[in-house]
């Protein structure tokens, strides 16, 4: 088992479908210049998952809008937030009922490309209809 060291005051991301790691990084708008200490731990053997991707992330506690947007491309990530070296909170990544300025419709000829409009989309199932076109994405889809 390859060893990360611990966080102190910051955030775990685990159970992250394997290879996702990075997409994760990009929904938290963290890269190398902003000068978090990272650690990405990826195709890590799960029992659950087969394999994951494990995210820790010192200095900075994600909010609730980024963990539902981890959920759109990860929906079985858990997230911890970590405080003085101890767990103070942990969620479960969850496909959010409604997305507003998350996302954007993949449809070239929808209204909301057209029109650069932030995107609306509504859960179906374990799926989103765009309210401009009607028509309906996996979540990865308007990442
Ligand atoms: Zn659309």
């Amino acid at each position: 088992m390859l060893k990360v060291d611990i966080i102190e005051h910051g955030t775990v991301v685990d159970h992250i479908q394997a290879g996702m790691g990075k997409k994760v990084l990009d929904i938290l708008g963290i890269d190398e210049k902003s000068g978090n200490r990272v650690a990405l731990v990826m195709n890590v053997p799960s029992q659950k998952m087969g394999k994951k991707d494990i995210l820790k992330v010192e200095g900075v506690l994600i909010s609730a809008e980024k963990t539902d947007a981890i959920a759109l491309i990860s929906p079985r990530a858990s997230v911890n937030l970590i405080k003085d070296g101890k767990v103070v909170e942990k969620k479960q990544a969850e496909l959010p009922e409604s997305l507003h300025g998350v996302g954007k419709c993949p449809n070239p000829n929808c209204i909301s490309m057209q029109e650069k409009a932030a995107g609306k989309f509504h859960l179906e199932g374990q799926k989103y209809r765009c309210e401009y076109c009607e028509r309906v994405f996996k979540p990865a889809e308007l990442l």
